[in-house]
């Protein structure tokens, strides 16, 4: 036979179809009606019994709520739970149950599945043992005619779950903060906007009142050079150096060897820490110190300085994982530490190097001006005549200029020096080459001493007219020097100079030799004609 129980919806039912097997058993009709009844009683009870198992054996509280919001069900789970025995929550209201918090929580869910809905929530519940991130599912149940009569409840717990969420969560956002910073650095080798930008980050992931940076300038004193702080810090830190005898020896026996201290009670714990009196001062709750450690060669390491969290207003538990967040920060300031020290010793390095070679280059214009001049009389030498004479030549191809060449000599010299001697003989050179110079007014025009008594002007874009207009004002300005070169029976001899003038446009047909030539020839005739005179080449 079918018992069959009207149900609305989806409302769930655990009776089966019951057929007592009773032919086979070949017994008389009131027997047989009577082992029947057993046979199929026994059926029922078992098939309880397993229902019963399954219930309390499924790890979720299930349980079933009258319409007087009443239990009328409750399985080992739930019992458990609530740490209840089956009389303690039958017939019992649901706050009395699950606690009057947690029903004025679940009260909403409880009316719409009493108005017929069914209802799916999620929700932190306050129970009594403690707060539970749970997963409610009720369903209406109703009577044959039709009317909500109670509620089927399902309630999972998925506090484990959203726990291991949250870890996974923080996890990720403690890996973007230290990207962050990691990045940061690599952006920059601006070590102030690096500790700035890690303070303000740590600060914001890990929701603390204060973040210092301190770091120690000698072994006694330190200083914060960085600090983000929150207004619920009543009292703000002190920039000023902290100083105490043996502060960075006293701190090494701490945090050298990497340690980190996270302490959330600072009121408690302060006899082996030494940095807490003045982490006190400022009326710190608890903190997390780490060091800032710079690896020194033979795996030693520098205590740079500390990394600091603070509470201000509550004392805090820390946990595992900001403390080894603020490890990493402290990893990655450490490189960003050694990558500034780097740079200040480059850069100075750098600075030394521009001076030594600006030095150099100095040296060397020295160097060069000397070896392009001439020693006695200070114009330029033979050797930068002849350079000088190239690129002219060169240049004045290039434009078709003219380019002119004055060679003069002075006269009869050796017989100045037989006279005068030749200290004398030298001076005179310097006064002829002085006077010269003066004659000469443009930048681009060369004076040279060519050797000896000999000297030669260049003189660009400059044709043998002109060229020889300046001989002439050179010969005449020497003559009116009026120095006496030596004197006959009957005349008084003064200095003076031949010159030759010759004068080219460069071409491919003609080569800087024809130009010396050419003075140089002329020169000779002026001296054949007999001396202090001009004479042009052709
Ligand atoms: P000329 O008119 O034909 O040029 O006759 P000169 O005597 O000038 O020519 P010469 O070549 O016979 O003599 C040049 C003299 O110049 C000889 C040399 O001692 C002198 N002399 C060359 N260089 C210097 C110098 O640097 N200092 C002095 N004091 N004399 C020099
Ligand atoms: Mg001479
Ligand atoms: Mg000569």
């Amino acid at each position: 036979m079918t018992e069959a129980f009207p149900g609305k919806h989806n409302t769930p039912r655990f009776w089966n179809e019951i057929t007592p097997d009773c032919v086979e058993a070949n017994l008389p009709p009131t027997a047989w009606r009577h082992e029947a009844t057993v046979n199929k009683q026994i059926q029922v009870y078992a098939q309880l019994h397993l229902l019963q198992l399954l219930m309390d054996s499924l790890p979720v509280c299930i349980s079933y709520v009258d319409q007087n919001r009443c239990y009328q069900y409750a399985n080992t789970t739930y019992q458990t739970w609530f740490g209840l025995k089956p009389e303690e929550i039958y017939g019992q209201p649901i706050d009395a149950v699950i606690g009057t918090e947690a029903y004025q929580k679940a009260k909403a869910s409880v009316d719409r599945a009493l108005a017929g809905e069914h209802v799916v929530y999620e929700a932190v519940m306050p129970y009594a043992a403690g707060h539970r991130y749970v997963q409610g599912t009720l369903v209406p149940d109703y009577n044959v005619e039709g009317q909500v009569q109670g509620y089927f409840a399902l309630i999972q717990d998925l506090s484990d779950r959203k726990a291991a969420e949250l870890a996974l969560q923080r996890k990720a956002e403690r890996e973007h903060t230290l990207w962050h910073i990691t990045q940061k650095i690599r952006q920059t080798l601006d070590l102030q906007s690096i500790l700035a930008t890690a303070t303000k980050e740590v600060q914001r992931y890990l929701g603390v009142d204060r973040t210092l940076i301190f770091q120690f300038t000698s072994d006694h004193a330190g200083d914060i050079i960085q600090s983000t702080t929150q207004p619920t810090c009543p009292i703000a830190p002190d920039a000023r150096q902290w100083q105490a005898e043996g502060l960075r020896q006293r701190c090494h026996q701490h945090y050298g060897q990497g340690t980190v201290r996270a302490i959330p009670d600072l009121g408690v714990e302060v006899d082996d820490f030494c940095i807490n009196p003045w982490i006190e001062e400022m009326a710190a709750k608890s903190a997390i110190v780490v060091p800032i450690l710079q690896p020194q060669p033979r795996g030693a390491s520098n205590l740079w300085g500390l990394l600091i969290i603070q509470t201000c207003t509550t004392h805090r538990q820390w946990e595992p994982g900001e403390a080894e967040l603020l490890e990493q920060v402290a990893d990655q300031l450490a490189i960003a530490v050694q990558q500034a020290d780097l740079l200040a010793q480059v850069q100075s390095q750098a600075q030394q190097l521009r001076a030594t070679n600006r030095a150099l280059e100095q040296a060397n214009q020295r160097l060069n001006d000397l070896s392009h001049r001439d020693a006695l009389t200070q114009i330029a030498n033979r050797r930068y005549f002849d350079i000088v004479l190239q690129r002219e030549w060169k240049q004045m191809g290039r434009s078709h200029l003219p380019l002119s060449l004055i060679m003069f000599d002075v006269d009869y010299f050796k017989q100045f020096n037989d006279r005068h001697g030749h200290p004398a003989g030298d001076d005179c050179l310097v006064a002829v080459a002085q006077t010269s110079r003066q004659v000469i007014n443009r930048a681009t025009d060369v004076l040279a001493r060519y050797g000896g008594e000999e000297f030669a002007v260049i003189l660009p874009q400059t044709d043998l007219a002109g060229a020889a207009n300046l001989a002439e004002a050179i010969r005449t300005s020497i003559r009116n020097l009026n120095m006496v070169n030596f004197e006959t029976t009957t005349d008084t001899v003064h200095v003076t100079v031949s010159l030759g003038v010759a004068c080219r446009i460069p071409n491919r047909n003609t080569s800087l030799q024809t130009l010396i030539a050419a003075a140089d020839e002329a020169l000779y005739r002026a001296k054949q004609a007999g001396r202090n005179q001009t004479v042009c080449g052709e």
